[in-house]
């Protein structure tokens, strides 16, 4: 299902054009990062600095956008100024439903203006517009100012953080949603495009070829995802809801990534934000779930910290207010950055402070200092401006090793190693760097088991076999990048057939899936090879590869036993 046209916009020339790519592209990736991916590769976005004009943004949306639920989701991507390798990040909200129901697959932003500016686009094309006006504002109030003028859009904007070239800053949408790793809001900010804002148009409506089939599908994994834990926890109190858990599996990183137990998780989780500040439900548009919450707080619309946030400016810099913790998610998406990376750079300066390497002037638990922070890194003031940079960069200006908590130079998100052994390997591994959700290891480690494909864990501790199962769930996961689909969607691989089959009227089988995704997968590696950040990436600092106490029980993953297995695996030498 789709729109079969791509929005090209040059920000210097102004010129728009429209793009049609070969249905073989469609059919070999699917859509979102599997298209985006051979998009770059042709563009040579490798060979680009990531802020210079050369480096296109590139959005893309899936074949079931604006017809399944959970696939209101765009897929945001670049060569990354964080890591420099290959860099997406998808966002929610209503974003990637908008610009397909104005006809286009997706949007290629080239070039750079020479002023601020937004695009506005609807179904009969894209203009550049003037945001002077808007320079400087935060990602809510640039949302606020840009429907008063336009009415009823949906804005991906950036914010301070974006502006001054943090980065690690993200593009916010819809005030909510976030498209938060690899700096895709600093690539922005490199074009002086501050926003980019979709007309509400019903120009077009996917149509399924099998009607009948695809109602089915979408109701089967409907089911699924309402019954499964997952799919209630998420309803009832978001992501937020696994911090209890995460430190009973000793999954929880406290203390930058040196201690097993915080102690205080019942005080930082979404259990307690929802009992004392819920207001109501929020979240993509179409999901039935809604996993976001608005919070009434002080009086004030906020909206729920996920759980990484919750993890990364709680318990890894040992701060256990949950208030404190509404607050700063509050203040970055304000500002416009990834909590992930903000909160493990912060945790760095911490960490640095404390063992007397380096003095930030900020400890542990200093909540009000980390606060200031967040604002010093996003206007790059004082030491703001070299923890804009993120951890491998402050490392290698500090002639220090093994201290920074990332790998390809994206700072590692709160799922801890040590308590999923065959997290390590997904992370040495994974194409944008030390990420979470582009292969759920966690979730395999924890009992989830994909049959067809051979993917499941006995023990989670163990390292043998982990090299394998997680090349091969690192294949499969590539096909909710390219849908563009939810992660937390607990769809099978039959599911998942069921749906393309019968949107597209093409056999997507088990198998074909698989193969899909294993490409696509390979494609970005290719890109990662091609900007330099292939092999000699794959590893994992030394702060991770401690033991500590806790659920995690002591545990180290064999993390070159499980490279070696990985490698054999996929036929590389
Ligand atoms: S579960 Fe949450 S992130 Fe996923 S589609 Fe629904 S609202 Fe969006």
């Amino acid at each position: 299902m789709y729109a079969g046209k791509i929005l090209r916009v040059n920000l210097e020339s102004r010129e728009v054009k429209v793009f049609e790519p070969e249905k073989s592209l469609y059919e070999e990736f699917v859509g979102g990062g599997g298209v985006a991916v051979n998009l770059h590769l042709k563009m040579e976005s490798y060979k680009a600095e990531p802020f210079s004009k050369e480096n296109p943004l590139i959005i893309m949306t899936g074949p079931l956008t604006a017809s399944a639920f959970s696939c209101s989701r765009a897929q945001f991507t670049a060569r990354s100024p964080l890591t420099y390798a290959w860099g997406e990040s998808s966002s929610g909200g209503k974003f990637a439903t908008y610009l397909k129901r104005a006809g286009w697959d997706g949007l290629i932003v080239e070039g750079k203006s020479d002023k601020p500016v937004y695009v506005y686009v609807d179904s009969s094309g894209a203009e550049v517009k003037d945001a002077s006006f808007l320079w400087g504002k935060t990602t809510y109030e640039t949302q606020e100012e840009i429907k008063k003028d336009e009415g009823d859009v949906s804005v991906a904007a950036i914010g301070p953080a974006g502006e001054n070239l943090v980065r690690y800053a993200c593009i916010l949408v819809d005030n909510s949603r976030a498209a938060g790793r690899t700096g895709m809001g600093a690539v922005m900010g490199s074009k002086n495009l501050k926003a980019i804002a979709i007309a509400k148009e019903e120009k077009f409506t996917p149509e399924p070829k099998n009607i009948e089939e695809y109602r089915k599908a979408m109701n089967d994994l409907l089911t699924r995802f309402k019954e499964s834990f997952m799919g209630k926890m998420l309803r009832e109190v978001g992501t937020g809801g696994y911090v209890e858990s995460a430190e009973m599996f000793g999954d929880l990183p406290v203390r930058y990534f040196t201690r097993g137990v915080f102690g205080k998780a019942d005080k930082i989780s979404s259990n307690y934000i929802v009992e004392r500040y819920f207001e109501k439900h929020d979240g993509c548009l179409g999901c039935p779930i809604k996993c976001g919450k608005v919070l009434n707080y002080k009086g004030e619309k906020y909206h729920l910290p996920e759980y990484e946030t919750l993890a990364s400016y709680g318990s890894l810099l040992m701060i256990d207010s949950a208030e404190v913790l509404i607050e700063m998610n509050h203040l970055a998406n304000s500002l416009g950055m990834d909590t992930i990376s903000s909160g493990v750079t912060i945790g760095m300066a911490m960490y640095l402070t404390e063992e007397g390497i380096k003095d930030f002037g900020i400890k542990f638990g200093e909540a009000e200092k980390a606060k200031q922070l967040l604002e010093d890194i996003a206007y790059r003031r004082g030491i703001g401006d070299l923890l804009a940079e993120g951890t491998m960069r402050i490392e290698e200006k500090l002639g220090l090793e093994g201290i920074a908590a990332h790998v390809r130079g994206l700072e590692i998100p709160m799922h801890d190693p040590r308590a999923f052994s065959s997290l390590a390997v997904a992370y040495a591994t994974n194409n944008r760097g030390a990420c979470h959700l582009p292969h759920q290891m966690y979730n395999v480690e924890m009992g989830m088991k994909i049959k067809e494909y051979g993917i499941v864990s006995e023990d989670r501790f163990e390292n043998k076999g982990k090299g394998i199962i997680t090349a091969k769930m690192q294949n499969y996961a590539e096909i909710f990048n390219s849908l563009v689909m939810c992660v937390f969607v607990p769809a099978k691989p039959k599911q998942i057939s069921a749906l393309l089959s019968s949107a597209t009227g093409l056999d997507y089988s088990v198998e074909r899936i698989y193969e899909i995704g294993e490409r696509t997968f390979l494609k970005k590696r290719e890109f990662n090879e091609l900007a330099g950040r292939g092999k000699e990436y794959d590893k994992l600092p030394k702060i991770i590869l401690q033991p500590v106490e806790g659920g995690s029980e002591g545990n180290v993953p064999d993390i070159e036993l499980q490279l070696k297995e990985y490698y054999e695996f996929r036929g590389w030498n």
